[in-house]
């Protein structure tokens, strides 16, 4: 199954992005390569019995020609070619307008959906996933926060300067932790107000201000479930552009197992045996419930479990 993750399709050229003239040159060079995301989704090509999909990519010629504004393209990097790669974030609305919409901008199909369905290729869901996480920034960062000002496009999209008062903003990422808790025989999963019926996950949370990670992990499952975790060795990390988190994959060990939860946060949480758990994963258990697929760090996590790593 493929996951959304890093990609090392592209060069990102971090050091080139403020040379204005180098990004201008290859936006238009012959071999530039642009997606478009229309309301954050990508346009595809699929096959026809939709097994397999594609992002669709278009010259500048062809977005010149469909009217699309092209000045403040997302630079995302560069192939083993030279050729430059960008991502043009626009709204669905205006694809609408564009002559041959349906032949050519069309159809757009969400990320989250394309991971979820395993038709494309990890190294493409995770560009789409840099250009996502980037364009959705880009739409609510319009506005200066410290005097409202507006702000402008730097840096191939890298960056925002207020134009009033000359302050600097750069994308934005928010580092969540999700943890494995673990008695050493069990694993602690919880059942979210949110999540499909019958599904189970690991717990998770947002970093607050001042806190590292291995905090953080303790606070979110104390909140939760109020158990107390000691060690919190770390286990591995995945970028969630929805919208733009960074997911820092945990493993805690539990000091307490009695369980209560916080209602307003969780429906549930319950320890579950590995075998329980590895049904779950297989989904064959016997009361029907489930783990998140394999596109989230969260079945990594439970499946690492299950194998005794
Ligand atoms: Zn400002």
């Amino acid at each position: 199954m493929p996951t959304v993750g890093s990609t090392r399709m592209l060069d990102r050229l971090g050091p080139k992005r403020s040379d204005a003239e180098f990004l201008q040159s290859k936006l238009k060079a012959p071999g530039a390569q642009f997606l478009v995301l229309a309301d954050l989704k990508p346009v595809i090509r699929s096959n026809p019995q939709r097994t397999e999909a594609k992002l669709a990519w278009f010259t500048l010629e062809a977005l010149t020609q469909f009217g699309l504004p092209t000045a403040e393209a997302l630079f995302l990097g560069v192939d083993n070619s030279g050729n430059g790669y960008f991502a043009l974030a626009v709204t669905e609305h205006r694809t609408r307008n564009v002559p041959g919409a349906i032949e050519n901008l069309r159809p757009i199909v969400d990320l989250r959906s394309l991971a979820m369905q395993g038709i494309m290729t990890p190294e493409e869901l995770s560009l789409c996933g840099q250009a996502r996480a980037l364009a959705q920034w880009h739409e609510n960062a319009r506005c200066c926060g410290h005097c409202g000002g507006t702000t402008l496009v730097k840096d191939g999209g890298w960056r925002r300067k207020c134009w009033a008062c000359g302050l600097e903003w750069f994308p934005r990422t928010d580092p969540v932790v999700i943890m494995l808790i673990t008695d050493g025989d069990r694993c602690l999963l919880a059942h979210e107000h949110r999540y499909a019926d019958k599904m189970y996950s690991t717990l998770a949370g947002f970093i607050e201000p001042g806190e590292d990670i291995e905090h953080a992990v303790r606070r979110e499952v104390m909140e939760e479930t109020n158990i107390t975790v000691g060690e919190v060795p770390f286990h591995s990390s995945q970028p969630w552009p929805f919208p733009h988190s960074l997911m820092l994959g945990c493993v805690g060990k539990a000091q307490t197992t009695d369980i209560t939860i916080d209602t307003g946060e969780i429906a549930e949480a319950r320890w579950f045996t590995r075998e329980e758990a590895g049904a779950m994963l297989e989904r064959r258990h016997p009361d029907g419930l489930t783990v998140p697929g394999k596109q989230a760090i969260a079945n990594a996590l439970i499946t690492s479990f299950v194998e005794g790593k």
